[in-house]
């Protein structure tokens, strides 16, 4: 069968989610590469490296939140601050599709004092809301307010309070000279339920001394090998890989939907304004064009609907 996605869809093979338990099932272990995502994100949306670090960080995160989910199981992961980026979103399924956007791919904040990309400042103030979709109806979705901006730290603090998981989260995202990117990754380790004490303390003190994510990958190293220099000590089983691809829902026919959901007038003014319309998608930049022709046709289906309602 053609694959109906292929346009803006994007397979890459070094991009995963490795998933795994260490400490004999008291650790739920996650890290994931989405490297080749990130640049193809960056490229269909001409992002500059705030973008690109805030973005990649948390698409890595809403990577390893979908791996964590089942079958039709989505998860959009939304962070609206109050700065220049403006809103983050990124969502994702439990087959490794992924997609996001930054609302301002342009924004500009100056280094912080370590002489750094300033994501706290480029995200500023507001919250982070995480939005499951499990198909049962309505989604559930929980938020947290932003406690650092840096992203990583945000979703720790949404495992810890919104699902009462202690969790420790590593995001990175290494931006190069030319704005390509390359690396992009993270690692979430999680005390499962019967977790010991001892167990639960050695994570909160690994906080400090986490690798640096995007060096690892920088250096060739795979999700596994994120989660063996982080947690080799602890003797982590590896159970699943989950390919990621850069993917979007977005379609000619649902273009045709939103044309149609404006109404027969306004189609019309369109015609008559701009002889056309086109519709660009905010997830892959995909642009549709509709001619007069295919507008006039809209137009004639919504009064055949109309007539048969
Ligand atoms: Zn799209």
């Amino acid at each position: 069968m053609e694959n109906p996605r292929a346009k803006n869809s994007t397979e890459t093979n070094t991009d995963y989610v490795a998933q795994g338990t260490a400490a004999n099932g008291q650790i739920r272990a996650l890290a994931v590469v989405n490297t080749g995502i990130v640049e193809e994100v960056r490229r269909r949306h001409q992002m500059l490296p705030w973008a690109s670090a805030a973005l990649g960080r948390t698409m890595a995160a809403t990577a390893m939140l979908g791996a964590m989910l089942k079958d039709k199981d989505r998860v959009t992961v939304q962070i609206v601050g109050d700065g220049p980026l403006g809103q983050i979103v990124a969502d994702g399924d439990a087959h490794g599709n992924l997609r996001g956007y930054v609302s301002n791919p342009h924004a500009q904040v100056p280094n912080n004092s370590q002489g750094k990309l300033n994501i706290r400042e480029a995200v500023g103030e507001g919250h982070l809301w995480v939005i499951r979709d499990l198909g049962l109806g309505e989604p559930y979705s929980g938020s947290v307010p932003l406690v650092s901006g840096e992203i990583a730290e945000d979703f720790a603090s949404y495992f810890a309070r919104s699902e009462q998981t202690p969790s420790v989260v590593a995001l990175g995202v290494l931006v190069d000279r030319d704005y390509s990117i390359r690396a992009a990754g993270g690692l979430i380790l999680q005390l499962l339920p019967g977790a010991s004490e001892g167990i639960a303390i050695i994570l909160e003190h690994m906080l400090k001394d986490l690798p640096p994510i995007s060096g690892i990958i920088d250096g060739g190293g795979t999700p596994e090998d994120i989660i063996q220099e982080a947690i080799g000590d602890l003797e982590p089983k590896f159970l699943h890989r989950l390919p990621l691809r850069f993917a979007c829902t977005c379609s000619r026919k649902r273009g045709e939907a939103t044309l149609i959901a404006l109404g027969p007038k306004e189609l019309e003014e369109l015609i008559l304004e701009q002889g056309m319309a086109e519709l660009t998608c905010h997830f892959c930049q995909e642009q549709y064009v509709y001619t007069k022709e295919d507008l006039e046709s809209l137009i004639d289906q919504i009064a055949v609907e109309k007539a048969t309602d």
